[in-house]
C-alpha cells in the first residue's frame, strides 16, 4: 500500500507502547510533512539515547558515565537505598522531594508465570550492596501490583536474614492497588514514602 520506507516507518512506530496502527501512519504522515531538520533531529536523538545512556553500574538507573547523578551526588543519603521495578520509577520519587536517598533499579518484578525469576533481575546485586555495609534502610517500592508486592516479600524475607540490622519498609497504603508507580501523583506518592512502615 504504501512505499517500502513509509511502510518500514509505519511498522516501526507501530512497536511503540500505546501506538496502534492508526496512529503509527498518522505520525509517519508527520514525519513526512515535516522539515528535513526537525525528522532527522528525532532519528537522531533516537540514536544517541542508545548509543550514550547505559545503566549506572552501582543502582542500574539510566546514565551517561559509569555511575548515574544520584549516585555521584555526595548529599544523597548512602544510607537509604529506594528499590524501584524500573527507572521510570525513579522520576515520580524525585519530583515528591520527600526523598534524599540513593535508589536501587531491579529492570522489573518477579512473576514466575512470564519466566521471571530472581536471577533475571539485579535482586543479588541489591544483597551485595547491602551487604557491603553502610545502608540503614531499604524502602521497597516495587509497585502495588501483584508482582510487585511478591517481589518486595521475597525480598524483605532475604535482607531479613542476610542482614538482620537493616530496617526494611515498605510505602504506605494509599497508592491506587493494581496500578504502577509511573502514574502515582506525587502528593500520593509523597504520603506513601513518608507513611512507609517496617516489613
Ligand atoms: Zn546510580
Amino acid at each position: 500500500m504504501y512505499a517500502p520506507p513509509v511502510q518500514r516507518l509505519i511498522t516501526e512506530l507501530g512497536k511503540l507502547p500505546g501506538i496502534g496502527q492508526r496512529t503509527a501512519q498518522r505520525l509517519a504522515f508527520h514525519i513526512l510533512r515535516s522539515d528535513t531538520e526537525d525528522a532527522t533531529a528525532l532519528a537522531d536523538a533516537i540514536r544517541e539515547v542508545k548509543e550514550r545512556i547505559g545503566l549506572c553500574q552501582v543502582c542500574f538507573n539510566l546514565a551517561d558515565s559509569e555511575r548515574c547523578r544520584i549516585c555521584t551526588d555526595e548529599r544523597r543519603d548512602a544510607t537509604l537505598i529506594c528499590v524501584v521495578e524500573e527507572p521510570g520509577d525513579v522520576i515520580p520519587i524525585e519530583r515528591t522531594h520527600e526523598y534524599r536517598g540513593r535508589y536501587h533499579v531491579l529492570g522489573g518484578a518477579l512473576s514466575p508465570i512470564d519466566g521471571v525469576d530472581p536471577e533475571d533481575l539485579k535482586i543479588a546485586e541489591l544483597y551485595a550492596r547491602v551487604e557491603a555495609g553502610g545502608v540503614r534502610e531499604v524502602v521497597l517500592a516495587t509497585n502495588p501490583t501483584t508482582t510487585g508486592e511478591a517481589t518486595a516479600l521475597h525480598i524483605a524475607a532475604a535482607l531479613r536474614e542476610r542482614s538482620p540490622d537493616v530496617t526494611v519498609t515498605r510505602l504506605a497504603s494509599g497508592l491506587p492497588v493494581g496500578a504502577d508507580l509511573e502514574y502515582a501523583d506525587e502528593v500520593t506518592l509523597g504520603k506513601a514514602l513518608a507513611g512507609r512502615r517496617a516489613l
